[in-house]
């Protein structure tokens, strides 16, 4: 199967798996699971780190985030289209009785401090207190760059504000930048990383902070039914990842520009050739039946979501041949 729908849709691998099998585990709310430790200290180290914290999924990350800066009443400035806004059911507000407010993001995925500083709340009874900036990197594929978290960390300084970053894509970005991870996560006081995207593990996120912060977000873990007892073996699959999978992913960018340059070569499809890591974005003429190209290319093992504005991801279940695969039964049935 090529599946192009998501960088979640990748599997572990058989190292990976072994690894999993012989994991050292015990009930990690005892503190007691060795693997899960082991994640969070060699988490604690490659991030550079006061403490980390291994989470279900980075919905739940984001979410123990928010609520660890905010208190009820408070509010967060992100972008319109962040997926901490979004795309995790208004879990924020539901749950943590917090409100969004949002910002239109920029072309390029950053938020505008002008416009950030005119949404920020003075101290009145009429407002809630907006604690928190939080940002997200890559977002829809797209790089924020080193000045502009330099600028984001000044910004929030000036207004008494904490930063959180969506880092669900971080490594991405760092791959893109070719930098260090902690030279992207040194600027906030938060960061939530996806072990289960493109690194290639099958369940879990980090989110990283002071320890203070991480006390917080273990406590409300806990409260959300996030507490997992024996989850060593889901840890070790992601240490691996991190161990293993971050160096790949600038092969991800390079397959992705790939398919962007195939693919706008065949007539009716325009391509969003700017620069998206790992996906790629196009829009098609009335001359093609998405619906039903989807249909013929999945009777070949290859998926992609069929929406008006198609986004195709690349993953370490992609290969350079399965782009020339996905290409060849695309011109085939248009
Ligand atoms: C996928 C994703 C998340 C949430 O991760 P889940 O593990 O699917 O809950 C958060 N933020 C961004 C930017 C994501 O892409």
């Amino acid at each position: 199967m090529i599946d192009f729908r998501s960088d979640t849709v990748t599997k572990p691998c058989n190292k990976m798996r072994d690894i999993m099998y012989h994991a050292p585990v015990g009930d990690d709310v005892y503190g007691d699971d060795e693997s899960v430790n082991q994640l969070e200290a060699y988490a604690r180290l490659r991030f550079n780190v006061a403490d980390a914290l291994f989470c279900s999924s980075g919905t739940q990350a984001n979410l123990l985030a928010l609520m660890a800066h905010c208190e009820r009443g408070d509010e967060y400035i992100c972008g319109q289209s962040a997926h901490n806004y979004k795309f995790e059911g208004g879990g924020a507000a539901v749950l943590g009785s917090i409100q969004p407010q949002p910002i239109e993001n920029e072309a390029d995925g950053s938020l505008c401090f002008t416009k950030i500083a005119a949404a920020i709340k003075p101290d009145d009874s009429h407002f809630a207190k907006t604690r928190l900036l939080s940002l997200e990197n890559t977002i829809g594929g797209k790089v924020l760059g080193i000045d502009y978290l330099i600028k984001a960390r000044e910004f929030v300084d000036q207004h008494n504000l904490a930063l959180h970053l969506d880092g669900a894509r971080a490594f991405n970005a760092a791959a893109e930048l070719n930098l260090d991870i902690s030279d992207i996560t040194k600027h906030f006081d938060s960061v939530s990383i996806c072990l289960s995207k493109g690194l290639g593990a099958p369940v879990g996120s980090l989110l990283l902070g002071s320890e203070q912060l991480i006390a917080k977000a273990r406590r409300w873990r806990k409260v959300l039914g996030g507490g997992m007892r024996q989850a060593g073996m889901l840890a070790a699959a992601g240490q691996y990842a991190l161990e293993n999978n971050t160096q790949r992913l600038v092969d991800d960018h390079s397959n992705a520009r790939y398919l962007a340059q195939q693919l706008s070569e065949i007539s009716g499809f325009e391509v969003n050739m700017s620069n998206t890591t790992n996906m790629v974005y196009a829009t098609f003429d009335n001359s093609i039946n998405i619906t039903k190209l989807a249909a013929d290319l999945k009777a070949h093992d290859i998926v992609f979501s069929p929406s008006k504005q198609l986004r195709l991801v690349t993953h370490l279940g992609i290969t350079k041949a399965d782009i020339d695969t996905f290409i060849k039964a695309l011109t085939a049935h248009i």
